[in-house]
């Protein structure tokens, strides 16, 4: 197997995502959004002043009431008192009008800001993951993470996080003004609360399980439609589109079906509660008017109450509402918590630094036993030991699943020894800086790997703009033999290469990552020997540019290798197989050895192939 395709070796079981302590939601939003602390307590304060003088409406809506109804003994009205009460009720609007636009756009701003720090975060969070995360994680439910989960668990602190609050506000204060203005009046018409508060709480619950089954068959979607994409060409080759749209469409009814359950509920929930909150309407009327027939209450104070009645009565429905689309938004941000939870084995941040200049590149590994954790029971290496001397060239034989790739995968640390150590200069992976350790390494696989960018982009992967230049690419190329086809292309160095590099010959797409690696002058060299047919003249240009790079540079390398012709001129040859160094030494010294080596040459010659194999 190459290491590309170890790389890309999709979903073989579970991957364990840490579990999120539940209900931390809302404590873990707020640490997230510590650096917004400040601006969010401003709109909090705004917020307050907005949702207190939208309280103060109702009593004086009243107090104009009362003041149009003539006196009963003079018939007069009070003029004055009635444009009084109008022009402060203006005035509070106008300010309250002010007062929640400002806190508003204040909320919107956090939360994008909010998004954008999240955003960032979880794609960082997600790279920094193991090689091992990512064998068992499929990419369509990670980009689900950044997407749909994100989304989620956003969406309702983008639009209602402000009015949660002041629905919370007016609520209290709402509840207050009723019992002020008449509590014989408020203790009936709250008969009809109990109901309508046990309504919302079964709905939330029943809607928070179905949003997550929804999530689940959205990721299971984006999947379908990613993988799709990535090996759209087999796809079409194999005629089977309309087996890739039937399971994505498979899976997006199962979640429009989830959608379709909670928009009847939801209704349902709504029409129950209306009727409710209707009953509570007559109530407050009926029993209201007898106490304005009596003179226990004036005309103004009974529409104040209405009023007020009305207004926490809202207040309470908004939250209902707002509460579900928390709940389920938590469902969202459930998933995106267990990311944020599950740190790599490999810590990145942990280890020395390594100075570049003091890198001498010797390589070893001593005792190393390892299994993928995919497949506990095939114990890929065990004991196995082998030096790689700084400068020089090892090159790794043997049959194929013998574990040769796997060596390439350990010494880029993209895993862990089970057992033993691997060192460079002597010093301990562990005990090194995983990512400074990686920029020391060049690497061409069997399977390249580029990118939807430009060839010169795609030579200079990993670079920084200022670490190289035009001229430089374009020595790299020559040497790796790439510039002639690289002219010949519409824009040269500036033609975009298409995902995959799909328009791009198999040995074209391996003298670019030989380029690469010219650039890159690494202090270690890594080559996956391609044995996939690559036609006689592409062949030898890879062969010839492979030969260049390592003789012309300094570099440690370690080399797959397939070909007779790569290995003769290796300084030490190591015939691996089921995980052990079965021989070693040079091309001249193992043939005279007359070993599984010698053996494996005298077939090639026979086959005359330069395809060294053995059964
Ligand atoms: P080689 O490069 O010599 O062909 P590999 O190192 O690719 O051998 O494979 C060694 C063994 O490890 C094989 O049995 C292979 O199936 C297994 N293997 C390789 N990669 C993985 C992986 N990512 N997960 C599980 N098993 C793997």
């Amino acid at each position: 197997a190459t290491v590309g395709e170890n790389m890309l070796r999709g979903d073989r079981g579970v991957r364990v995502e840490a579990s999120v302590s539940n209900g931390g939601f809302f404590s873990r939003s707020m640490k997230m959004a510590k650096s917004e602390l400040p601006l969010l307590l401003l709109s909090f304060v705004l917020l307050a002043m907005s949702s207190a003088s939208r309280l103060l409406l109702p009593h004086y809506q009243g107090n104009i009431i009362d003041k149009v109804i003539p006196d009963p003994d003079t018939g007069a009205y009070d003029k004055a008192g009635f444009l009084h009460f109008i022009k402060i009720y203006v005035w509070i609007m106008v300010a309250q009008g002010a007062i929640s636009t400002i806190y508003s756009a204040i909320f919107t701003l956090v939360s994008r800001r909010l998004k954008f720090v999240l955003r960032n975060k979880l794609l960082e969070k997600i790279l920094v993951q193991d090689v091992a995360y990512f064998d068992g994680t499929e990419s369509g439910r990670l980009i689900s993470r950044l997407t749909n989960d994100l989304n989620l668990m956003m969406a309702p602190i983008q639009s209602s996080l402000s009015s949660l609050l002041s629905n919370i506000l007016i609520l209290i204060g709402g509840l207050i003004m009723c019992f002020w203005k008449s509590y014989r009046l408020s203790m009936l018409a709250f008969v009809t609360v109990g109901p309508i508060s046990y309504l919302w709480e079964q709905y939330a619950q029943w809607s928070k399980g179905l949003a997550r089954e929804m999530m689940s068959h959205w990721a299971e979607g984006n999947s379908i439609a990613s993988q799709a994409l990535i090996h759209v060409r087999t796809v079409k080759a194999f005629g089977c589109e309309h087996q890739v749209l039937h399971n994505y469409s498979q899976t997006n009814k199962e979640a429009l079906n989830c959608g379709i359950k909670d928009a009847w509920g939801n209704g349902l929930t709504s029409a129950l509660t209306g009727y409710l909150d209707l009953g509570s309407g007559i109530l407050i009327l009926y029993y209201g008017g007898i106490l304005v027939y009596n003179g226990e209450l004036t005309v103004g104070e009974l529409v104040t109450f209405q009023l007020f009645w009305n207004m926490m009565n809202n207040a309470y429905q908004n939250l209902q509402g707002l509460i579900t689309s928390f709940t389920r938004s938590a469902a969202g941000a459930e998933k995106v918590f267990s990311l944020w939870d599950s740190d790599p084995d490999i810590d990145p941040q942990k280890g020395r630094d390594i100075v570049r200049e003091n890198v001498q590149g010797g390589l070893q590994l001593e005792n190393v036993s390892f299994h993928y954790q995919m497949r506990p029971d095939n114990k890929v290496l065990s004991n196995f030991s082998l030096s790689i001397p700084a400068g020089k060239t090892v090159a790794l034989v043997g049959r194929s699943g013998g574990g040769k790739s796997t060596i390439i995968n350990l010494l880029l640390r993209f895993y862990d020894p089970k057992g033993g150590k691997i060192t460079l200069d002597g010093q301990d992976y562990e005990t090194l800086k995983v990512q400074q350790l990686r920029r020391l390494f060049g690497v061409v696989t069997q399977e390249t790997e580029l990118f939807a960018l430009s060839v010169e982009e795609n030579i200079a992967y990993g670079l920084d703009k200022d670490e190289y230049t035009h001229e430089d690419v374009v020595e790299a190329a020559k040497k790796a033999y790439a510039h002639e086809f690289i002219s010949e292309m519409k824009d040269g160095y500036k033609t975009r290469i298409g995902e995959r590099g799909n328009r791009l010959s198999g040995g074209q797409r391996q003298r670019l990552a030989i380029a690469r690696v010219f650039l890159r002058r690494p202090k270690i060299i890594l080559l996956d020997e391609a044995t996939s047919a690559l036609d006689e003249h592409s062949q030898e240009a890879v062969h010839k540019a492979l030969s260049n790079l390592i003789a012309e540079s300094q570099a440690t390398v370690v080399l797959v290798a397939h070909r007779l012709s790569t290995v003769v001129n290796a300084d030490a040859i190591c015939v691996v197989d089921q995980g052990s160094v079965l021989e070693q030494g040079n091309h001249d010294e193992l043939v005279a050895k007359g070993g599984i080596y010698a053996s494996m040459v005298a077939k090639q010659v026979k086959k005359k192939s330069d395809l060294l194999e053995q059964e």
